[in-house]
């Protein structure tokens, strides 16, 4: 097996401090390929560097285990003194390609891929707070996020209060308790659409000392870097667009590597950890605390790990990402505009079409365009809703989103059934709307479809 990337800059840290780099090797890989190259290179590139007669794509190591010559070497790498792979439940190579791809691709220090989108999410957080701790979060969240947040998390003693995204910084501000330990938002809210305001947000968090961790799921690295508009950790379900063909559930969680974890807020990361013989997670890996021990506690302890074959496909879907990603938001715009101007279409909702959305697309965004998701409301009942989704052809009703087949929700009565009337309008979700993950179709076809099942309903 080759070698499998490691950030550049963890490893440029590493060569310039040789005192340390024992303890940093733990997790640092080797160099690798290029962080000159240019983001659609590094989808196709990135991560994965063969040598001569090693297999050009990154291959499927379907082993739990790995092999060593002597009891000191699986003793160093056991006590987080050395890097290497010991089970797939904590690190397998080819999993260690999709994290090393996506790490370049948002610009990261480390990264760690997950068994799903939640269980990235779960990661990141539980890795920050314990029993008694706080977290401050939108309200417009995946329905799955909120239910984590809001009611399963609440159970192992972690609070969580919710805010309206573009509620002015003093009323958020209003929020933080001397126990919140972070802020969470999502780039593109799941279904609200709303596009993050990330000064706002990583100002909040910055005054109060606390990271600030995005979602991206909806945007991918393609559109935006949320660690360069301040935030500190990137979440992803990467079941969504990084798969792109709906085949496979997994996620991944970024670290930027740019959060003082050092104030006295988190002492877990500043003081021995008993379970791998008083590690000090900020001593020992300056720059990447978080993600090592995320890995080293969370994955080792609850197993939300990523099989190598899912690692694959992902890896697979990130070297089509800057192909896919344009011809989603090119039809899922052009979509947009036809329902916009149907008589039995009483909203629409694209990130691109209102000014606010557009501003934040400008700001924020590495490419002026919207992803792939649109949301409308349908003048009428639920019975009109009903006949609508009956009468596609082209697009089929799925609670997927995101993948290269157009498909069709209704939220109200399906992601967000567990939520009542006020939470359903909180997380941007009303009774009339449908939900469109637009594929990347031929747009006629899918215009026509719409075209025929509106008539119909
Ligand atoms: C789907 C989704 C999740 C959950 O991901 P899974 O892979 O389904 O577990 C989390 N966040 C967002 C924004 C999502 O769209």
């Amino acid at each position: 097996m080759s070698r499998i990337a490691a950030s550049p800059k963890r490893a440029k840290k590493a060569a310039a401090n040789k005192k340390t780099s024992q303890k940093t090797a733990a997790a640092a890989a080797p160099e690798t390929a290029a962080p000159h190259l240019s983001f659609d290179t590094l989808c196709i590139q990135g991560g994965y560097d063969p040598k001569v007669s090693e297999p050009r794509i990154l291959p499927i190591v379907q082993s739990t285990t790995y092999k060593y010559d002597d009891i000191d070497h699986v003793n160093r790498i056991m006590t987080l003194q050395a890097f290497g792979h010991k089970y797939s439940r904590t690190s397998n190579p080819t999993v260690a390609g999709f994290e090393a791809r996506m790490n370049l691709l948002e610009g990261g220090a480390a990264a760690v891929a997950t068994a799903s989108g939640q269980a990235a999410n779960l990661l990141a957080v539980v890795s920050i707070v314990r029993a008694g701790d706080h977290i401050l979060s939108t309200s417009q969240l995946y329905g799955g996020t909120f239910t984590l947040f809001n009611a399963t998390l609440k159970k192992f003693g972690i609070e969580a209060s919710f805010f309206d995204p573009d509620a002015p910084k003093a009323e958020i501000e209003k929020l933080i308790r001397p126990k919140t330990r972070l802020i969470f938002g999502e780039t593109i809210g799941n279904p609200g659409l709303a596009i993050l305001d990330f000064d706002k947000l990583a100002g909040i968090a910055r005054k109060h000392g606390i990271p600030f961790i995005v979602d991206n799921s909806l945007a991918t690295a393609w559109l935006c870097q949320p660690l360069r508009h301040g935030a500190n950790i990137v979440t992803y379900s990467a079941t969504k667009y990084i798969d792109g063909h709906a085949t496979s559930i997994g996620g991944a969680v970024i670290d930027g590597g740019n959060f003082d974890w050092t104030d006295g807020k988190f002492p877990d990361f500043t003081t021995p950890d008993p379970t791998y013989n008083g590690v000090i997670y900020t001593e020992s890996f300056p720059q990447t605390a978080f993600l090592i021990k995320a890995r080293a506690q969370f994955l080792r302890d609850f197993g939300g790990c990523l099989s190598p074959m899912n690692a694959f496909l992902f890896n697979l879907g990130l070297e089509t990402l800057h192909l896919r990603m344009p011809r989603h938001g090119d039809n899922a715009h052009a979509l947009a505009d036809f329902l916009e101007k149907h008589p039995k279409v009483a909203w629409i909702n694209y990130p691109g079409l209102n000014a606010a959305g557009k501003k934040r697309i400008e700001k924020y965004f590495r490419h002026k365009n919207g992803s792939g998701i649109l949301t409308f409301g349908i003048k009428g009942d639920l019975d009109t809703v009903r006949r609508f989704v009956k009468h596609l052809k082209v697009a089929a009703l799925v609670v997927h989103i995101a993948d290269a087949r157009t498909g069709v929700l209704h939220p109200a009565t399906s992601t967000h059934a567990q939520l009542n009337e006020k939470q359903c309008l909180a997380a941007g979700i009303t009774p009339d709307m449908i939900r469109v993950s637009v594929g990347t179709e031929d747009i006629a076809d899918l215009i026509a479809d719409f075209d025929q099942a509106l008539d119909a309903a």
